[in-house]
């Protein structure tokens, strides 16, 4: 048994991937398994979402791209940010598909291989990547001349700046922009093949921006895009964080807890030590502000928290070395959540969970494949 884990359920995760295609019934879905699964763990993960139906997998670089293919997953798989240099060539031969973001770098792909399909993005004003402005006219034209010798487009599609604000101005306005990017595809002779725009967010809360597929990342993992979006899905948190306690101990009230004293207990308590801290990527400013899980008792994190260790106060509860404390789970319990979490350290969830690193080890449950 590891001291320290991040379990991850696979039937909360193929449940949510089924609840989230079937709120775009007429899109196929593309299940985001970038930056290891969201910290979930790719190959496992992966293989979930083909279970579950997943039309699409989808990664941000082409090295998660070729990391996946080695694990035997073989569906429709499409990435989509890539520095100079990137191995296109490979990712033919494996039967990716890439994304170009610009003339330049359809370019640089064409020149790296004879790919057989490609997708393009267009910035509709997330102001990151993409074709933006004139840059998508000069795209347009350059996969004209592409596809007359051979290439297929397969897909044209955008990204939300604030999908998670379903009532932002922005939304429309991207939504348009994408409508008159693909009409200007059409204009030139090119057929868009596969239309998509849709995050988590847009998925759960906009319809009108579905298309053809849509592409869920958070909300597969549970986790809302943001806490104060107003939807009704329901969703199940995938990971929960647990560790076993490394020692226990009683100690009188004025005792100073942890580096710089920033806790002192007020009363004679029992202090539980987590071998977990910000080098598993948990965030330290969440001193002081956290809680845990232990025996059915939510129990503060007190004092700061260290690189390989915080500590809980556990009151009178009886404890013991070794017991098992969840730091969050899915909260059905009322045990805190990786939103929680995201909200004492000051971040969002995403980050909570795809940042876990260092000595936690990733178990899965229900994973058919390993029991097979
Ligand atoms: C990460 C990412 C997604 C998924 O976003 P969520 O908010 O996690 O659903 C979709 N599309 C692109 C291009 C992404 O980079």
């Amino acid at each position: 048994m590891p001291q320290a884990w991040a379990e991850v359920d696979l039937d909360a995760y193929r449940e949510n991937v089924r609840t989230l295609a079937a709120l775009a019934p007429g899109a196929q879905l593309m299940a985001v398994v970038k930056a290891n699964a969201y910290g979930h763990g790719l190959a496992p993960v992966a293989r979930a979402a083909r279970e579950a139906g997943a039309d699409w997998l989808g990664v941000a670089t082409l090295d998660e791209a070729l990391a996946l293919r080695a694990t035997g997953d073989e569906g429709p798989l499409l990435c989509w940010l890539a520095a100079p240099g990137a191995d296109f060539a490979a990712a033919a031969r494996h039967d990716v598909e890439v994304t170009a973001s610009s003339a330049e770098q359809l370019g640089e792909i064409l020149a790296a291989s004879q790919v057989p399909r490609i997708q393009l993005k267009v910035d509709t004003g997330l102001g990151r990547n993409g074709a933006f402005g004139d840059q998508w006219s000069d795209l347009v034209a350059a996969a004209a001349r592409a596809t007359a010798d051979g290439v297929r487009l397969t897909g044209v599609w955008s990204h939300l700046a604030c999908g998670d604000e379903p009532d932002h101005p922005a939304n429309d306005a991207q939504e348009a922009r994408f409508r008159e990017a693909v009409d200007e595809l059409r204009a030139a002779g090119l057929e868009p093949g596969l239309r998509h725009l849709a995050n988590s967010a847009a998925l759960m809360t906009r319809p009108s921006a579905h298309f053809d597929l849509v592409r869920a990342g958070i909300a597969t993992y549970g986790l809302p895009p943001d806490p104060a979006m107003p939807h009704d899905v329901p969703l199940t948190p995938v990971m929960s964080l647990r560790a076993r306690l490394a020692a226990v101990k009683r100690v009188p009230a004025g005792q100073g807890v942890s580096y710089g004293y920033r806790h002192v207990t007020d009363r004679e308590t029992t202090l539980g030590l987590v071998p977990i801290g910000y080098g598993e990527g948990v965030h330290r400013a969440a001193t002081g502000r956290a809680h845990a899980w232990f025996d059915g008792h939510r129990v503060p994190v007190v004092g700061t928290i260290c690189m390989d260790q915080m500590v809980v106060d556990l009151g009178d509860l009886p404890a013991g070395r070794g017991d098992v404390v969840t730091l969050f789970g899915p909260g059905d319990a009322g045990e805190p959540t990786a939103v929680e979490w995201a909200e004492a350290s000051g971040t969002i969830a995403y980050e909570v969970v795809t940042g876990l690193g260092g000595r936690i080890q990733l178990t899965h449950t229900a994973d058919p494949g390993r029991s097979r």
